[in-house]
């Protein structure tokens, strides 16, 4: 039976539980156990697909095509295992599934209630979460004292009583801030979001203490008493230059160990974390730097481009050069002038997305690329531009587009998609998860995977118009990857070009720290080779 770690929050939103759950997880993970991650978000969105990049941050897609909050990401990439559906759980969820049978008749006459029918429904999906692993540890969404929080709250305070005290613990995030004016830091906040817990039943077993300043042993004391845990499970989390360092240093404090022992589990393997010191160290100390332009929409939003950044930072890794990342607003582009937004850069990625504002930005962003012989890698709706870019300019198709743009567009190169796969989805509309893509022998694509066959996730409703596809590789453009099930155009590239590549799906997805993704790879190899060549 697997053991349950619940993280909940307190005081401020933001302050990295997700981050913590994960770190948890690789400490876990590394120590030999068969760790499962689980996020929990209070919102009535049923998944994270229809919210806007914008005010949630990107929309994190899993292999079996289930629309997840970013924390998904960070899961992967932490404990470096694909998660799917049942890893996320969100109010719209259990409140569709409940009404559902409800309406079924499955309660038969009874009177169904957010207690026990809600909270059972939670508890039912963590503990089938839990049934092959030896931990599940659950992100409790918000900040607690939410009023949309409190189902959760309840479900996870019985899980106590449910699964047995032994196997079950609390470790509460917080915030200690530090006040200018008296120049120091407070527990007050705290004390009040502990109390907060314990008012509806859950007594927090370690407290993850987000500060700016170091805490000394009398304030780690002085909360262990106010908030009853050890000064021992006073953990403290200062911002640190990078999140791969978090389980480094919270393997410094012991949490892992102190879970252990309150979970009465024995274990003498220590967690091996060599390479995470070696990704830690490469990231602080690359002797040098490359710098990419990100030119997307949704650049004002720090998370809207996460998977892309990480992506960028584990290529970065594997060639030992810090990646620098120059946001381009791609309208800026239009107004501005693409010269001006991409000078200098060493290379340029085209991220995906949705709608047509700044589309004309981006596709002037390619041909400066294509002209220029800039390094380029283009992502879904960038992958989708390329493919305009040169069939207007160098095909000559006037008025190229995707419908997506204009459904009356002249030449269609991109095209709706005609048969529409996991039509249970958003209406139907939407091609989501992992797909399996041949690779054409001696491309770019295929050196930089070195396999002929790869599977990578989607999550796009347009696609390549093959009625095209002759007249484009007839001009030059060559077809490296294809989805051949489905007869769809996956990867384009430029043969006489240093790196033109483009993807229909989401390869950044799939990016971890200590095995970052082929194509990223390649890309900022060749933007090195640009940087060492001086442009
Ligand atoms: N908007 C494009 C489509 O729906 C691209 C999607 C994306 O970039 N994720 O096909």
């Amino acid at each position: 039976m697997a053991k349950y770690v619940f993280i909940t929050g307190g005081v401020v939103s933001s302050l990295g539980k997700g981050i913590t759950a994960a770190s948890i997880g690789t400490l876990l993970k590394k120590r030999g156990f068969r760790v499962s991650i689980i996020k929990v978000d209070p919102y009535l969105n049923v998944d994270a697909g229809t919210m806007n990049p914008f005010q949630h941050g990107e929309v994190f897609v899993t292999d079996d095509g289930a629309e997840t909050d970013l924390d998904l990401g960070h899961y992967e990439r932490f404990i470096d295992e694909s998660l799917g559906e049942q890893n996320s759980v969100t109010t719209g969820k259990i409140y569709s599934s409940v009404i559902d049978r409800e309406r079924r008749g499955a309660y038969l006459g009874g009177t169904v209630q957010v207690i026990p029918h809600i909270t059972n429904d939670i508890q039912d999906r963590l503990i089938r979460a839990g049934e092959d692993r030896d931990f599940v540890i659950v992100e409790i969404g918000g900040t607690v004292g939410d009023i949309e929080g409190l189902p959760f709250l309840e479900a996870i305070r019985q899980m106590s009583d449910r699964m047995g005290r032994e196997n079950v613990i609390y470790c509460h995030v917080t915030l200690i801030p530090w006040l200018e004016a008296a120049r120091e830091l407070k527990t007050k906040p705290t004390q009040h979001s502990v109390q907060e817990l314990r008012r509806i039943g859950i007594l927090p077993h370690i407290l993850v203490c987000r500060t700016s300043h170091p805490m000394d042993l009398d304030m780690k004391n002085k909360i262990a008493l106010f908030c009853t845990v050890p000064p021992e499970a006073v953990i403290e989390v200062r911002d640190e230059p990078t999140i791969y360092s978090v389980p480094i240093s919270l393997h410094r404090q012991n949490l892992d160990g102190l879970i252990l022992r309150y979970l009465s589990i024995d274990c003498d393997i220590e967690p091996d974390l060599t390479d995470w010191s070696l990704v830690v160290d490469r990231f602080m100390n690359a002797p040098r730097s490359v710098e990419i332009a990100l030119v997307g929409k949704y650049v004002q939003h720090k998370d809207a481009y996460l998977s892309v950044v990480e992506a960028l930072y584990h290529a970065g890794i594997h060639h030992n050069v810090r990646v620098k990342v120059r946001s381009v607003e791609s309208s800026d582009v239009e107004t501005r002038g693409v010269e001006e937004m991409v000078s200098g850069v060493d290379g340029i990625l085209i991220p995906g997305g949705f709608g047509s504002r700044g589309i004309e930005g981006k596709i002037a962003t390619v041909r400066c690329a294509r002209e220029n012989g800039i390094p380029l890698l283009g992502i879904c709706l960038g992958m989708q531009m390329m493919v305009v870019e040169f069939a207007r300019n160098v095909c000559h198709l006037a008025g190229a587009h995707s419908e997506e743009m204009d459904p009356a567009t002249v030449h269609p190169v991109i095209h709706r998609m005609h048969d529409q796969i996991n039509l249970e989805k958003m209406g139907g509309t939407m091609r989501l998860g992992a797909y399996d893509c041949d690779l054409v022998p001696g491309s770019a694509a295929a050196r930089a995977y070195g396999a002929e066959r790869v599977s990578e996730r989607h999550r796009h409703r347009y696609e390549f118009n093959n009625t095209y596809r002759q007249r484009l590789e007839d001009a030059g453009l060559k077809v490296s990857g294809m989805c051949t099930e489905r007869n769809l155009v996956e990867i384009v590239e430029l043969p006489d070009h240093p790196w033109f590549v483009g993807g229909q799906f989401h390869g950044e997805l799939k990016s971890r720290p200590t095995r970052p993704h082929p194509l990223f790879t390649a890309f900022v190899g060749a933007a090195v080779k640009r940087s060492d060549a001086g442009k």
